[in-house]
């Protein structure tokens, strides 16, 4: 990805909905299905992020290596 360029992301839900997100080099933004009216930020440098949404409490993390990010499933949400 070059500097100052955006893409589009797949940001893929637990039911198989996709929604579209836009990233730049190493980071993300997209609209939570929810109805949350602000858009979820994360990256993937260093680490790749794990991004909750305050309106409806999903969770998200951002696949390494790929433009892509995915819903988590709650057990799957490992505690720092
Ligand atoms: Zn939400």
């Amino acid at each position: 990805m070059a500097d100052g360029h955006f893409i589009s992301v797949e940001v893929v839900l637990k039911d198989g909905r996709t929604v579209t997100g836009r990233a730049n080099d190493g980071s993300a933004a997209w609209l939570c299905p929810c109805g949350y009216p602000s858009p979820l930020l994360g990256t993937w440098f260093p680490d790749p992020s794990v991004v909750h949404c305050p309106g409806c409490h999903r969770w998200y993390k951002f696949v390494k290596g790929r433009d892509r990010i995915e819903e988590l499933i709650p057990a799957e949400v490992s505690p720092r």
